[in-house]
């Protein structure tokens, strides 16, 4: 396989070309961003580990049925992947109220959801990615009707699947964003990653937090606690 040309440079990641028209070169990078670009940093070793462990997890959804968009890991820090048309929806999913529930809702972080919640936000960076219903969707025209419900229910078997299977390395699957594409054919794919920049991971045993939130409030080493959560993932995957 052999790398073309640089075709989208994104907060977190560079895609490029290959030689081959429906697979892209991805490369991880080690720059950290939060509120909107407003904070910004760099963290040695972070675009390696969130390469290992998004090929990790995707690898982990696809032999459970869960069709995405991964082909294989090629390096430390880089992938490749089948190309698709990202659908401009974020869906979060949420088992335990942080972050913008927490604010939006007034709950107290750490507060175990009665039901998992699934929530929409348009992706546009212009209007700070805002939250949206499927009225909105529909206004907008982002999705049809039909792929949007196959996005949502994909969303929450995606959630059982990761939830259970960080449960079994004593971590807590707080919350976490997830994108969809349509492939060559048509079908909607799972794409993008799925790292500690996308989803809220905390010790089972002592609440700590072991995600980007390290990085939007200054709690420590963002390297250490991504290297505990491929370190655990890996003994998962191996023993499981
Ligand atoms: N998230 C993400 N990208 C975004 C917004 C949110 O990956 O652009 C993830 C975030 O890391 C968390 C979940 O989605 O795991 C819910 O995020 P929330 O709405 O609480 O947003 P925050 O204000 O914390 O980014």
């Amino acid at each position: 396989m052999e790398k073309r040309d640089l075709l989208y440079e994104g907060k977190a990641k560079k895609l490029y070309e290959t030689d081959r028209p429906n697979v892209l070169w991805v490369e991880y990078k080690d720059d950290l961003t939060a509120f909107n670009g407003e904070k910004k940093a760099s963290q040695l070793g972070k675009g390696k580990l969130n390469n290992k462990i998004s090929s990790l997890l995707l690898q982990y959804l696809k032999e459970k049925g869960i069709y995405n968009h991964f082909i294989q890991q090629l390096s430390d820090h880089e992938q490749l992947v089948e190309k698709t048309t990202i659908i401009p929806i974020e869906v979060v999913v949420r088992n335990t109220a942080a972050g913008s529930l927490a604010k939006r809702l007034g709950l107290p972080e750490g507060e175990k959801l009665k039901s998992t919640i699934v929530e929409y936000y348009y992706k546009d960076d212009d209007l700070g990615d805002p939250l949206i219903n499927e009225d909105h969707i529909e206004l907008l025209d982002l999705v049809d009707s039909a792929s949007l419900n196959e996005m949502k229910e994909l969303s929450l078997k995606v959630n059982r699947l990761l939830s259970e299977l960080f449960q079994s390395c004593d971590l807590q699957l707080v919350d976490f964003k997830l994108e969809f594409g349509r492939d060559r054919n048509g079908e909607v794919a799972l794409s993008d990653e799925i790292s500690p920049d996308t989803c809220r991971l905390w010790d089972v045993a002592t609440n700590e937090k072991l995600d980007k939130d390290v990085f939007r409030q200054n709690l420590g080493s963002v390297e250490e606690a991504y290297q505990t959560i491929l370190n655990r993932l890996e003994g998962a995957v191996t023993h499981g």
